[in-house]
C-alpha cells in the first residue's frame, strides 16, 4: 500500500496539535470514491474519520464531473467532520478548506494560488480539487457533517492532460517525501482551519484567502450552462463565501451554485 494509515495516525497523535487528536484514519488500497465511502457511514460515525485510498475509480469533482487519478500520481483523501452548525452557516466552507491548503501547501514549499469556489491551482493549473458534501447530523441540535474530499496532484496523471486538452498542475516535490508526512501536515491545517471556522465563520479568513487569490484584479467572466452570466473585474470574496466581481453597473456578488469561473482570455 502506498500510504500506512497507522503511520499517519502515529503522526497525528504524536504532534501537539490537540484538534488532530480525535481524528481516526483509515487508509485502503482501491474504492470507489473516499467521500462517497464516508457520506454512506455519516449516520453511524461518532468522530471524525480521516479515510485515504491509494486508487479511486470513481473520483468525484463538482456537479458529478469527474476527478482523474491515479495511484503513482495522487493523493487523494476525504475528512468528515462534525460541526455545530447549521447547514447554512458552511456556505464559506469550500473557500476556506483552500486556504487550508494552500497554506500547507506552503509549508511544504508549494506556492499554490486559489481560483474560486474549489480549486487550488500551480502557475494557472489545477493542482488540487476540494469537493464538500454535506448531511445534518439528524440529533436534536443543529449540527451538520461535512465530508471534505481533497485530490490533489503530486504527478500528472497519465493522459490527463491530453485528455482534458490543458494543463495539470503537480507538485513532484513532494514525491519525494513520505505521503504520510505530507497527509499529516494538510490533515493538522485543515483541522485548525475547521475548528476555526465553525467559531467564526468564513469572515476570519477573507483576507487568507484574497493572499492566494489567482485572479485578483484581472478580467473575469463566469460562465453558467455555456452562457457568460458575469463579466468583469475580479475583486476578491465576501464573508458568505460569494465571489466579488468589479462590472461596469457597480459590484456583483456571484454564489457557487454550479457555474465556473474563468479568465476572459480562456475560452470555456
Ligand atoms: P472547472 O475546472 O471547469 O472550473 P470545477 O472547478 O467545477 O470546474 P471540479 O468539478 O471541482 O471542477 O473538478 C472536476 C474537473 O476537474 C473535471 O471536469 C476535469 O476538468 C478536471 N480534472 C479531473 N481530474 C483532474 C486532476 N487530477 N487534476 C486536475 N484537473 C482534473
Amino acid at each position: 500500500m502506498l500510504v500506512q494509515g497507522e503511520r499517519v495516525a502515529k503522526l497525528l497523535a504524536g504532534s501537539d496539535n490537540a484538534n488532530v487528536k480525535d481524528i481516526v484514519v483509515e487508509a485502503v488500497a482501491q474504492t470507489g470514491s473516499t467521500n462517497a465511502d464516508l457520506m454512506q457511514r455519516l449516520p453511524t460515525l461518532a468522530l471524525p474519520v480521516l479515510r485515504v485510498a491509494d486508487c479511486q475509480s470513481a473520483g468525484r469533482g463538482r456537479a458529478g464531473r469527474a476527478w482523474r487519478t491515479a495511484p503513482e500520481t495522487s493523493l487523494t483523501f476525504s475528512l468528515a467532520w462534525r460541526f455545530e452548525r447549521p447547514l447554512h452557516a458552511l456556505l464559506g466552507l469550500p473557500l476556506a478548506v483552500g486556504v487550508a491548503l494552500a497554506e500547507a501547501l506552503q509549508v511544504l514549499g508549494v506556492q499554490a494560488q486559489l481560483k474560486w469556489p474549489n480549486d487550488v491551482l500551480r502557475d494557472g493549473a489545477k493542482l488540487a480539487g476540494v469537493l464538500i458534501e454535506t448531511a445534518a447530523d439528524g440529533g436534536a441540535g443543529q449540527a451538520t457533517w461535512a465530508v471534505i474530499g481533497i485530490g490533489l496532484n503530486l504527478g500528472v496523471p497519465p493522459d490527463l492532460e491530453f485528455e482534458l486538452g490543458r494543463a495539470i498542475g503537480a507538485a513532484p516535490e513532494l514525491q519525494k517525501q513520505p505521503r504520510e508526512t505530507v497527509l499529516a501536515i494538510i490533515t493538522s491545517a485543515l483541522a485548525d482551519v475547521l475548528v476555526e471556522f465553525e467559531r467564526y465563520g468564513f469572515g476570519a479568513f477573507i483576507a487568507r484567502w484574497q493572499a492566494f487569490h489567482s485572479y485578483a484584479g484581472q478580467p473575469v467572466k463566469i460562465i453558467d450552462n455555456g452562457r457568460i452570466v458575469q463579466e468583469g473585474i475580479a475583486a476578491g470574496v465576501d464573508v458568505m463565501g460569494r465571489f466579488l466581481i468589479d462590472t461596469g453597473a457597480g459590484q456583483a456578488a456571484v454564489l457557487a451554485g454550479d457555474v465556473s469561473l474563468r479568465l476572459q482570455e480562456q475560452a470555456s
